[in-house]
């Protein structure tokens, strides 16, 4: 299979010839836990379920040609990605993170770190001399998020990642907010690429899963090896749902940031607004590396309203107020009291994480009756 493959045919076509007994269309389901020998000395390619599914297969071989990995490991959550990756390092290794990275990332690190498994330093990325001491004495793992959740600040993935190789760590990048459909790190010097498969990929709210994948095939080994160890693996249920998902995501992707663009725009200059956060407005700080970086802006906006949050909240009635993103529904969240729980109010506070800051993930709603929704709850301030 060539890697030039436009992203809407890697998904369009993915493995629509699996299936040798009926040669149905959409690949099968194989939600067998085991697999029959031919004898006792040769081991089948699928033997048991835990260790190696076709579901999980096929999805893998899809997010790594969109990704440039050779290969990747699909787990059940994000959470488990991201825990596969914190197993490759060895004992007491230092992880280098954002300061202001994904709530439940930050809240594994530093569970690990409080039980003397590593040495964490969690950093502004965006400061050069900040994160220039933070590799100073070395380091096994730096970790990338960007655009950032939920203040959407723009790393520079090329600089970062050139700095931590000098160092000797292993770089990975979450591109969960991005989709390997406008941010491609691996081609920007990342060793792994991490995903919450949860989201946009699935893109349908109903279910969970996560991905990791790595540039480099002894790399994709050892991930292996660890996933079935440790039993981190997906289910092949999830993972045919998960590749269903996605054969829609560029047509979800482009009408969702579209709408982003339109919201992000129209937020910006409404009197009752604060400031907003969102890569693709040309007031956002990161917005020239992005331009960059990234070849669209997403569909991940935060703002800050003037006044009562809890007042806004209440006034919207189309829009939801829940945790995750990148679903088919507009979903609207506080972050400091719903998804970054997890870290506490100082670390919050360090990371610029505002206690009245609203973050949204735009769906696939008509964006007119996203922006009136959005003006009953500005009205109501
Ligand atoms: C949701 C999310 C995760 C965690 O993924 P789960 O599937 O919920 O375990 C990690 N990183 C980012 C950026 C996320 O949005």
């Amino acid at each position: 299979m060539t890697t030039t493959r436009k992203p809407a045919t890697i998904v369009a076509a993915a493995r629509t010839d699996r299936d040798p007994a009926f040669a149905s269309v959409a690949p099968p389901i194989w939600p067998s836990d085991t697999y029959r020998w031919d004898d006792a000395d040769t081991k089948p390619s699928y033997d048991y379920s835990r260790t190696v599914s076709p579901n999980r297969d096929l999805l893998a071989e899809a997010l790594a040609e969109l990704e440039g990995a050779a290969g990747g490991v699909i787990t059940g959550s994000g959470q488990s990605a991201c825990l596969l990756a914190l197993l490759l390092l060895p004992a007491g290794a230092h992880v280098v993170a954002p300061h202001d990275c994904y709530g439940g990332t930050y809240r594994l690190i530093k569970g690990l770190e409080d039980q003397g498994k590593l040495r964490a330093t969690f950093v502004d990325m965006l400061d050069d001399q900040a994160y220039a001491s933070a590799l100073e004495p070395g380091a096994d793992l730096v970790w990338i998020e960007t655009p950032s959740n939920p203040l959407l600040r723009v790393t520079d993935i090329a600089r970062r990642a050139a700095a931590a190789k000098q160092a000797g760590a292993l770089v990975a990048a979450d591109n969960t907010l991005l989709t390997p459909l406008r941010q491609k790190p691996l081609a920007l010097g990342c060793d792994l690429v991490m995903h919450s498969t949860t989201k946009a990929l699935n893109g349908h709210s109903d279910l969970f899963g996560g991905a990791l994948l790595a540039e480099d095939a002894a790399l994709v080994e050892k991930m292996q090896w660890w996933s079935n160890a440790a039993g981190l693996n997906g289910s092949a249920f999830d993972s045919s749902q998960i590749l269903r998902g996605l054969r829609t995501l560029p047509l979800r992707l482009d009408q969702q940031e579209k709408s982003g663009v339109r919201i992000a725009g129209w937020l910006a200059e409404q009197p009752q607004v604060h400031n907003v956060n969102f890569p693709g407005l040309a007031t956002h700080p990161g917005a020239e590396l992005a331009a960059r970086q990234q070849s669209g802006p997403g569909f991940m906006i935060s703002v800050r309203v003037k006044g009562d949050a809890a007042r806004f909240l209440g006034a919207l009635e189309l829009i939801t107020l829940a945790s995750s993103l990148g679903g088919f529904a507009t979903l609207i969240c506080k972050p400091a009291t719903m998804t970054h729980r997890g870290m506490p109010p100082e670390a919050q506070a360090e990371a610029g994480i505002h206690p009245d800051l609203l973050r949204i993930s735009v769906g696939l709603e008509d964006s007119d009756d996203l922006v009136a929704d959005l003006a009953k709850g500005l009205a109501a301030l």
